[in-house]
């Protein structure tokens, strides 16, 4: 484990969350439109506290994705201004606490908060671990060029360069494997057209 559980989890689910955007999606349009969408991903990303599910919390957890998706694309100053400012409107105030099957970890808000409040603190607290460790690198956007996704390395060598969402290091596998072969087809006939000279 490079960070800690909680670090981790929350980039995981920062990231599934900016992912819902569309050009990120797995299907390609936007992912979190209805009500349904966000209790369905709240559920898989087991957010413990309360919720509305009406349209504004839906609309606010909206909002919050192209803002998030900085973390992934901003240098590092502008990354530690973007945190600064997430914690601040929140007035986040960092409590260990453990509850479920979650062992000791950071919440910075209360579990009434809004849910888009807790999703900001949340992603805001993680990226601040990366920060202090000099590990920012470890976000960036997927390397497929039609795909907008961000990604998360948590590999040891740093060799993820592709998200899991739209399947993308396969599509690229699968490109280079063509344009290898054509490039060894356009040899094999240039030495037969040399050889036929
Ligand atoms: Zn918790
Ligand atoms: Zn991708």
């Amino acid at each position: 484990m490079l960070f800690a559980h909680d670090t981790e989890v929350s980039l995981a689910t920062t990231a599934a969350l900016i992912n819902t955007l569309p050009g990120a999606s797995n299907s390609g349009t936007d992912e979190l439109v209805t009500p349904e969408h966000l209790a369905a991903f709240l559920d898989r990303f087991e957010f413990t506290g309360s919720r509305t599910g009406d349209a504004p919390e839906l609309a606010e957890m909206r909002a919050l994705r192209p803002r998030l998706r900085k973390l992934w694309t901003g240098d590092e100053g502008a990354v530690v201004q973007l945190v600064n400012e997430l914690l601040r409107e929140a007035e986040a105030l960092p409590q260990l606490v453990r509850h479920d099957h979650w062992n000791w970890h950071l919440h910075a808000t209360s579990a009434t908060a809004p849910v888009a409040q807790r999703a900001q603190v949340e992603a805001a607290m993680a990226v601040m671990d990366l920060v202090r460790s000099d590990e920012l690198s470890r976000l960036h956007e997927c390397a497929a060029e039609d795909c907008t996704a961000v990604v998360v390395d948590l590999s040891r060598n740093r060799s993820r360069r592709y998200c899991d969402v739209g399947n993308c290091g396969n599509r690229a596998n699968v490109a280079a494997y063509r344009a290898r072969s054509a490039a060894s087809r356009k040899a094999a006939a240039s030495t037969q057209e040399i050889s036929e000279r």
